[in-house]
């Protein structure tokens, strides 16, 4: 497999929404795994001091002993603190709790809104061989959700469907667009992601119809179905694409990677790659 299959690699994309439970983790971990499908290799950088992508990506709270947390504030090298997970093509920099003492410890460092920045710019990464990098925020805009905006140079935002979703969402467009004129001028919303969809639930079509009708271009066309095999794979600490290859959710989160992948000509390289 030819290396560097998208230009300008690694695209940064950072996943949020200050909501809990919207469906961020398991977006995280579940586009990971159709970007490598298609090819790709994709580092997780796990930033929620719950740890949620790290447990569903196989790394138990005992292998985290170098965690994001060593890598923003310790500014230790990339190769120091990510590992290989159950899949294979998808690293991962986990996290524990220690993050959550990060905010605290930084307000008076200068650098702190640049942490991951930094850290994920270091030249180690070119050996890496990086695609994407998916960033897995944590359910509040904090430092370093802020950290995630300025790393990244995308933000996917899961919106779960049911009512209120898009109530929160004028407060994290607010904090993009600071992070734009302050930080990250060139900062793009690569798409919002309608998640847990009950297509015979008329709420799921009415917020979906709201989004679409709102938010236009940059709502995805795929959605991601409500369904049981996504929120089981996480126990058996593997994402959905390999717990149950062909159910509904698998098939989603593999439309949704395609609809990614295009957009950063990863399909067309395959496809030259192959001929
Ligand atoms: P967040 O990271 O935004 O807090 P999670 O990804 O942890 O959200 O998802 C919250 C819960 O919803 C988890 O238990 C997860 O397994 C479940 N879940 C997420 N997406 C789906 C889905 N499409 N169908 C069923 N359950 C889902
Ligand atoms: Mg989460």
């Amino acid at each position: 497999m030819p290396r560097h299959l998208v230009e300008n690699a690694p695209r940064i994309i950072a996943l949020a929404n200050q909501k809990g439970g919207v469906a961020k983790t398991t977006t995280t971990i579940n586009l990971a795994a159709g970007l490598v499908e298609l090819g790709a290799k994709v580092l997780v950088i796990d930033l929620d001091p719950q740890g949620n992508a790290s447990t569903g990506l196989g790394i138990e709270v005992s292998g985290r002993t170098l965690t994001t947390y060593d890598l923003m504030v310790g500014e230790l090298p990339l190769d120091a603190v990510i590992q290989e997970t159950t899949t294979k093509g998808i690293l991962i920099c986990p996290a524990n709790s220690d993050l959550s003492s990060a905010d605290m410890e930084l307000v008076s460092n200068e650098k702190r809104s640049f942490l991951l920045h930094d850290a994920l710019r270091q030249p180690d990464m070119a050996l890496l061989d990086i695609d994407f990098i998916l960033i897995d925020c944590p359910p509040s805009l904090s430092l370093l959700t802020i950290n995630a905006l300025v790393a990244c140079h995308s933000v996917l935002i899961p919106l779960q469907s049911e009512f209120f979703a898009l109530e929160g969402l004028s407060q994290l467009m607010l904090t993009i667009r600071e992070v734009r004129q302050t930080a990250n001028s060139d900062l793009r919303i690569e798409g919002v992601l309608l998640t847990m969809y009950d297509k015979r639930n008329n709420l799921s079509q009415l917020v979906e119809a709201d989004a679409r009708e709102n938010l236009g271009e940059l709502v995805f066309k795929n959605i991601i179905p409500r369904n049981v095999r996504i929120s089981e794979a996480p126990s058996y600490a593997l994402p959905v694409l390999s717990y149950d290859s062909g159910s509904k959710g698998a098939e989603a989160y593999r439309a949704l990677s395609l609809e990614i992948a295009n957009r950063y000509g990863l399909q067309q390289k395959i496809h030259e790659a192959t001929e």
